[in-house]
């Protein structure tokens, strides 16, 4: 029951249209709103998705009985004649779980509504685990997850540090010492759910596009802790690339001089900003000195990306005293500085509103993304 993370739509149409295929689309268009605006009519979501009435009707009567959707009544605004029953989702009729698994020494894990909301937190420790006790680490978390929530689960999403590919196969991640692991099919296996593995900073990035502030522009999450990677939404879709490593700036080589950096070369961004290795440094010598260089060298790294695709925000997602200040300042000068006005204007670069929890709630979006279509 494994299924392929949200990837980008295809530009070309391709194979044939089936009706289940459609039905699935309208009903992914019908949530999509209610998640988004909230309750509305049966006519204000004919309206807003251009599906005739009938459609509509025979949609949400589908999903009141499948208890995802619920009728609401009236609104308190009365009208001349019978005012429109509302409908909408129903946050708890099922709930997800999400697994972050890019936090240093544990692995954290939560029980969310279909609104993004923690319902419920547990983790593990991970004491020094890695590969296949990892593993096991991972199924005893999730176990224990799904037993904290009495309502039916509609499937679990991690996020994993290193480049995971579209079937949930972590190809490589070091500090866990996994290669080629298929963690979805295995997990989807033993808890006989659906499950969606994808990188960490990808998962950050659903996590800010669907429930943080982001806004409809290009976005790029910068996830700074043990490692450093980035995920980015586009156009609406995420960015997967060619072999499933887009975002991974954190191993582009920025200072040949260098420190060496886990991946075994020397230089690379992570071995700036990586939050270890920023933390020692700072407690060496000028922090604010040391954390506007790094900002600079930063900003200077990612003007190309920036240039290149026109993006809308720019967030940082890690500890914010290290994130927020002079970093952030430096590199958003160094952004100005180095890229068009039409590339900067309007350019924003924050950190994240949604703090320790992104991969967790992006996590949950893979599941709302791959099991309802919306996100
Ligand atoms: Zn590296």
């Amino acid at each position: 029951m494994t299924s392929s993370a949200p990837v980008g739509r295809p530009l070309r149409p391709h194979g044939k249209l089936l009706q289940e295929d459609t039905r699935r689309h309208h009903r992914s268009l019908l949530l999509q709103q209610l998640l988004r605006e909230g309750p509305a009519s049966r006519a204000d979501l004919s309206r807003t998705t251009g599906l005739t009435r009938v459609t509509v009707s025979d949609l949400v009567g589908e999903l009141v009985s499948a208890g995802l959707v619920e009728e609401l009544g009236a609104p308190a605004v009365t009208r001349v004649g019978k005012p429109p029953t509302l409908v909408g989702l129903a946050p708890d009729s099922s709930h997800v779980i999400a697994i972050d698994l890019s936090v240093s020494g544990r692995m954290t894990g939560a029980v969310l509504n279909l609104t993004g909301q923690v319902r419920a937190r547990h983790e593990v420790a991970l004491e020094g685990a890695h590969g296949d006790d990892a593993v096991a680490l991972v199924h005893r978390l999730a176990h224990e997850l799904i037993a904290m929530t009495e309502r039916p689960v509609l499937g679990v999403g991690v996020g994993s540090p290193g480049v995971v590919d579209a079937e949930g196969v972590v190809i490589d991640a070091p500090n866990l010492a996994w290669r080629d692991m298929p963690l979805a099919a295995g997990l989807a296996e033993d808890l006989d759910l659906p499950v969606f593995v994808a990188n960490d900073a990808n998962t950050a990035a659903l996590g800010e596009h669907t429930f943080g502030d982001a806004g409809e522009g290009g976005l790029m999450v910068l996830l700074v802790g043990t490692g450093v990677g980035a995920g980015l939404v586009l156009e609406g879709s995420l960015l997967h690339g060619h072999t499933g490593a887009a975002g991974e700036i954190g191993h582009v080589v920025v200072d040949p001089e260098g420190e060496r950096c886990a991946c075994g070369r020397i230089g690379c961004l992570e071995t700036l900003l990586a939050v270890p290795r920023l933390r020692r440094r700072i407690a060496e010598g000028d922090p604010v000195a040391h954390l506007t260089c790094v900002g600079e060298q930063l900003g200077a790294a990612l003007a190309p990306v920036v240039g290149t695709l026109n993006l809308h925000e720019l967030l940082l997602s890690g500890p914010v005293d290290l994130l927020d200040g002079p970093l952030r300042e430096a590199a958003e000068r160094v952004l100005r500085d180095r890229t068009m006005p039409v590339s900067s204007t309007g350019l924003v670069v924050r950190t994240s509103i949604l703090g320790d929890d992104v991969v967790l709630v992006g996590a949950a979006v893979l599941v709302l993304a791959g099991q309802l279509g919306v996100s």
